[in-house]
């Protein structure tokens, strides 16, 4: 029997080991892939930490591969319908579809039973990125055109992400004018809350539709992310000390945080959209107060959740990663804050302080 480096944990309990297993009983597809690059997110070290309770090994294994971000090359393929050939790089997909209408559709984003319907790639029943190599399905692959993309491509799982919140808002904001008199979103504002990876992602995207982009945090931020919101011309304040903008238009929450959401949600002008996006399930309750719900009411507020992407978002994100690698001097670059070896474990276990996004080098 084949045996694989891989880095696994346990799931719903936790843990993390780096070393040889054999090749997973639950070979999905003929296409034999090595990975390049994984990312790493909060949900990978929640998952080590045993936070996640909803996590789940794949039927008959007593241990999981981590890992949902990665981007690969394909080392033997048969012949398929997607146009992927031996030696392409690809982003394996997350989420595999299951029965439900959505998923039959190709929407298993929207799913409509998480729980028992679909399984996620180093999430939820099926094995993660963080292997030698691992066999998927064509379906399940998306292929990267330039192999000057290849680090930047890492970000493709969390952007497809956005690309998917960013279409809830279009849908969510049709209900009236969004749009300024002069047909553009120039006078609007869009605040993000959080300053993580996929808050800044966010930023990336929301300057795409031309608003005036906040970025909000309850702390100031190191050198690091300042030069980076600098260079993308985003605003960045810190609402413990500075009220920011009067009036938005957009929130995005990163945050997950019921106190801080609500603090944002009074500030939405008219006919404001929220996308909540950010989950934190240890954060403390917040009231909700007649006002607020005022508030919600007389502005015409409407409060969305987005979760996960399709295929096509994953598409999309691929052709926003290519602008944004020549925009900017390439300042999407440097959102990748760390590279680490596969044994670098302890990344798993602490992020930098100063992390945007680690990834891993296979
Ligand atoms: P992350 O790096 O942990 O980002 C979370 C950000 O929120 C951090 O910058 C954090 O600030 C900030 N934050 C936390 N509490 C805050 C508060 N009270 N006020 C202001 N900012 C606060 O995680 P990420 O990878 O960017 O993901 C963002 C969130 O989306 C996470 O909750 C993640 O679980 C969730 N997520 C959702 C989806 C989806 O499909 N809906 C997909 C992926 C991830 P500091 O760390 O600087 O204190
Ligand atoms: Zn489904």
């Amino acid at each position: 029997m084949e045996r694989i480096m891989a880095l696994t944990t346990s799931a719903p309990k936790g843990g993390l080991s780096y070393g040889k297993i054999h090749l997973p009983i639950n070979i999905e597809g003929k296409a034999k892939i090595k990975p390049v690059y994984t990312g790493l997110c909060g949900t990978d070290r929640a998952e080590i930490a045993g936070g996640l309770p909803f996590t789940y090994n794949p039927v008959g294994q007593d241990y999981m591969i981590i890992g949902h971000e990665a981007v690969c090359q394909v080392l033997d393929i048969e012949e398929n319908n997607f146009g992927i050939k031996s030696g392409d790089y690809v982003v394996p997909v997350v989420r595999r579809r299951g029965s439900c209408i959505n998923c039959r559709i190709g929407r298993p984003d929207n799913c409509s039973d998480v729980d028992h319907d679909i399984r996620e790639a180093g999430i939820r029943g099926l094995d993660g990125f963080n292997a030698e190599y691992f066999y998927d399905t064509p379906e399940n692959l998306i292929k990267i055109n330039e192999r000057s993309m290849l680090k930047v491509s890492a970000l493709t799982e969390p952007v497809k992400n956005v690309m998917k919140a960013l279409e809830v808002f279009e849908k969510l904001s049709e209900r009236s004018i969004f749009t300024g008199d002069d047909s553009t979103y120039l006078l609007k504002n869009c605040l993000i809350i959080g300053t993580g990876s996929e808050a800044f992602l966010y930023a990336f995207m929301a300057r795409e539709y031309r608003m005036k982009v906040y970025m909000t945090n309850r702390h100031e931020l190191g050198e690091q992310k300042m030069k980076i919101i600098d260079e993308i011309s985003v605003s960045f304040y810190n609402y413990m000390k500075d009220q920011g903008p009067d009036k938005v238009d957009l929130i995005i929450d990163t945050s997950g945080d019921p106190a801080t959401i609500m603090r944002f949600v009074r500030k939405l002008n008219y006919n404001g959209v929220a996308i909540m996006f950010g989950t934190n399930g240890a954060a403390s309750d917040t009231p909700i107060s007649g006002n607020d719900i005022n508030y919600i009411v007389e502005h015409n507020i409407t409060i969305g959740g987005s979760v996960d992407g399709s295929k096509k978002h994953y598409l999309n994100a691929i052709q926003h990663l290519e602008k944004w690698n020549y925009s900017e001097g390439g300042a999407v670059n440097k959102l990748i804050t760390g590279i680490y070896d596969p044994d670098d474990t302890g990344i798993f276990m602490e992020k930098p302080s100063d992390e945007i996004k680690s990834i891993i080098k296979w």
